[in-house]
């Protein structure tokens, strides 16, 4: 679970589902396909977080593994970043 203290809480702001900005929080990226927001995505299999920019790649297979488990890797966004440019 992404951490913050009472000191950073105020550098966070609560959103809805927002259509304004074209982020689906609901959407569950698959490994291996591009990041739409940068931001701190979740690993639905199994609960991992990872920080990633727009534009690159989720991890591939090989650098994020589920060892003796079926559980489908994929990640959801949980805490969007806001940069400029
Ligand atoms: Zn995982």
């Amino acid at each position: 679970m992404a951490l913050y203290t009472q000191e950073t809480e105020k550098y966070l702001k609560k959103t809805s589902t927002t259509i304004l900005s074209g982020v689906n929080w609901d959407t569950v990226h698959p490994i291996g396909s591009i990041v739409p927001v940068s931001g701190i995505y979740r690993c639905e299999g199994c609960g991992d977080e990872i920080t990633s920019n727009k534009g690159t790649e989720f991890p591939p297979q090989n650098t994020h593994q589920h060892p003796g488990s079926a559980k489908t890797i994929g990640w959801r966004l949980i805490v969007e970043t806001q940069t400029k440019g």
